[in-house]
């Protein structure tokens, strides 16, 4: 085969794909997702279908019982469940946390744990990073793990950790031991599984928070939780490094469920300016309505070329760390642009539920803060893509 078949075949597995998963979201309409966002319920059917499909298990290797796909077309499940006017953040992590463990975990952890996780049996989908005193700092951050004899013994708080109480493990970044002066402070950390169903009540304490968005985030405390020492991932003290490795995956995956929401908004928004008709025309026929929505539309199609080329990137085993935080980035911005765009179109029925503009309007704006905040991208681009001083 030829290089232009290769992509001709890749581009029609990339276009069934979309098809079925909007097939699937079909089923999960408006009514569904505005049901969950008032009762701040959880969408568990809608995720144990998008399993049964094989969706979320999509990064697994075939040979641990996943789909064995690569971040591309991962990125497009989740933009089509965003298009579709869904939440994939309710259960994206399911897809790349369990990537600490697919790079870095034993032999044993992976043939134990990723086949559970491919079938749903498991569900990962939580990851303890962020703390209340070390915010975007999170060399700072002070969760000790303590080891005695086989286990380790954990203190502290995480905070705004997502999905954990839907989740049966979840990868918690410890500080095993402290820098001394000759090494970074990143040095130390270490990562460990931590099994929440023997965990809950036994150490750990869930403080749930509530959101302006439908997003089950919470507070986890840990008193004198026993961990088995073999639940480490990887070396200790190298928890930093494998951290990072999961970032670019992250980023690229959110990239693109802000693609997908930023598509929404838009179709949305054109739908309503050509059929509402005021001062005897269509709203849409006047540039002060059509030009905004012109405008998002570009900025998603430039952060959509982002998104595809850290995509390649991250596949073609490269390094992408610039473009899947500037795909994030730009992302992030062009669905936030198109979900304004689409309140001031809808004038005062962009606040009314029933048309759920309102609610991709609060989720959207997450993404300015969450994972990552807009600065500290600024930041990484300044100072390792364009060389200029280190600011913090
Ligand atoms: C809904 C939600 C879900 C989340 N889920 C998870 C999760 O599952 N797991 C997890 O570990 N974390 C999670 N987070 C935490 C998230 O990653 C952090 O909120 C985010 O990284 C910002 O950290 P912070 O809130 O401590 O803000 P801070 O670090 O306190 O920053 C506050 C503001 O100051 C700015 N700022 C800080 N330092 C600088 C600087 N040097 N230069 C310029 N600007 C700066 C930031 O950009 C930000 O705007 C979640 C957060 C939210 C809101």
């Amino acid at each position: 085969m030829d290089s232009n078949q290769i992509a001709d075949e890749r581009a029609t597995f990339h276009a069934e794909l979309r098809s079925a998963v909007r097939k699937l979201c079909e089923r999960f309409p408006d009514e569904y997702w505005r049901e969950l966002d008032k009762s701040g319920g959880y969408p568990t059917d809608f995720l144990q279908a998008m399993t049964a499909a094989g969706y979320l298990g999509a990064l697994i290797p075939t040979e641990y019982g996943g789909s064995g796909l690569g971040i591309t077309e991962a990125s497009i499940i989740l933009e089509e469940v965003n298009r579709s006017g869904g939440n994939a953040g309710t259960g994206h992590a399911q897809m790349y946390i369990m990537g600490t463990l697919l790079r870095h975990g034993s032999q044993e952890q992976k043939e134990r744990y990723l086949p559970a996780i491919a079938s749903g049996a498991l569900r990962l989908q939580a990851f303890g990073v962020t703390e209340p005193d070390a915010g975007s700092d999170t060399t700072r951050i002070r969760t000790q793990a303590v080891r005695k004899g086989d286990d380790y013994v954990v203190n502290s708080q995480k905070i705004w950790t997502s999905r954990v109480e839907h989740s049966d493990l979840m990868l918690l970044l410890v500080r095993t031991s402290t820098p001394d002066k000759s090494e970074k402070q990143s040095a130390g950390l270490s990562i460990l599984l931590v099994d929440l169903r023997e965990a809950v009540g036994n150490g750990v304490t869930i403080k749930p928070i509530e959101t302006m968005m439908n997003h089950h985030t919470a507070e986890v405390f840990f008193e004198d939780l026993v961990v088995p020492a073999q639940n480490l991932i990887g070396e200790e003290g190298k928890g930093f490094r494998y951290l990072l490795d999961g970032l670019n995956a992250e980023r690229i995956l959110i990239a693109a469920e802000c693609v997908g929401d930023a598509h929404w908004l838009i179709e949305r928004s054109v739908a309503y300016a050509n059929k509402r008709v005021v001062f005897g025309r269509p709203i849409g026929s006047n540039q002060g309505v059509q030009f905004p929505i012109a405008q998002a539309y570009a900025h998603l199609r430039a952060a959509d070329l982002m998104r595809f080329e850290a995509a390649r990137l991250f596949d073609a085993n490269q390094p992408c760390g610039g473009e899947a935080n500037m795909a994030k980035m730009l992302a992030a911005d062009a669905s936030w642009e198109a979900a304004n765009v689409a309140i001031q179109t809808h004038g005062g029925f962009g606040f009314a539920r029933e048309y759920d503009i309102e609610r991709k309007f609060r989720e959207t704006r997450l993404y300015q803060v969450a994972p990552i905040s807009t600065n500290l991208i600024l930041s990484y681009i300044g100072q390792h893509m364009l060389k200029m001083p280190r600011s913090y």
